[in-house]
């Protein structure tokens, strides 16, 4: 069982589940039942960097809340089978994760190769006003940077537990991302 699985099982208890510092706060109207607590605690490391906000200012709770919105709406609303939808609602948390983790090379170097000979052109990858950023790359160097950039938004949505949809994957493969 995972760590999304224990919090799950804990909340169909009526037990919400918050995190305060390294600890996990339960939040129930009657005593937790032994069996709850004993999953809770099995996966307690594992479900506090669950509910952590990550640097991006989502934890992983919400980003499987994110997937799981974009997929119903792709199923329901735009009608795809639930294979596609799933499928589309990855791409969408890829999209997302990008935007919220802005790639910033500090300076006037190509951030795939290394040189700072050529014409270089800043990147803007992020979307926050407040501080936006951006990497110099070539532009000649730009669809390598993007697709070893976009493995890593991969990476660590599945870290947060979120599996890569198999329809995903083919594109994904098809592409030449990988
Ligand atoms: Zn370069």
């Amino acid at each position: 069982m995972s760590a999304a699985e224990a919090l799950s099982q804990a909340r169909a208890a009526g037990i919400q589940v918050r995190i305060d510092g390294e600890a996990l706060v339960l939040d129930a109207s009657a005593p937790p039942p032994a069996e709850v607590l004993n999953l809770l605690a099995r996966h307690k490391a594992d479900i506090v960097n669950l509910l952590r906000p990550g640097n991006d200012g989502w934890s992983g709770e919400d980003w499987r809340e994110f997937f799981e919105e974009r997929a119903g709406i792709a199923e329901f609303d735009g009608g795809l089978p639930r294979d596609q939808a799933e499928a589309r609602a990855f791409s969408c948390c890829v999209g997302e994760w990008l935007h919220r983790n802005p790639a910033r090379s500090p300076s006037a170097r190509c951030d795939r190769c290394g040189q700072s000979k050529g014409m270089l052109l800043p990147y803007l990858t992020g979307y926050s006003t407040k501080d936006p950023g951006h990497t110099w790359l070539h532009q000649d160097c730009s669809r390598a940077w993007h697709q070893a950039h976009r493995a890593k938004a991969v990476s660590a949505l599945v870290a947060m537990g979120i599996s890569i949809p198999a329809k995903f994957a083919d594109d994904f493969g098809k592409n030449g991302s990988a």
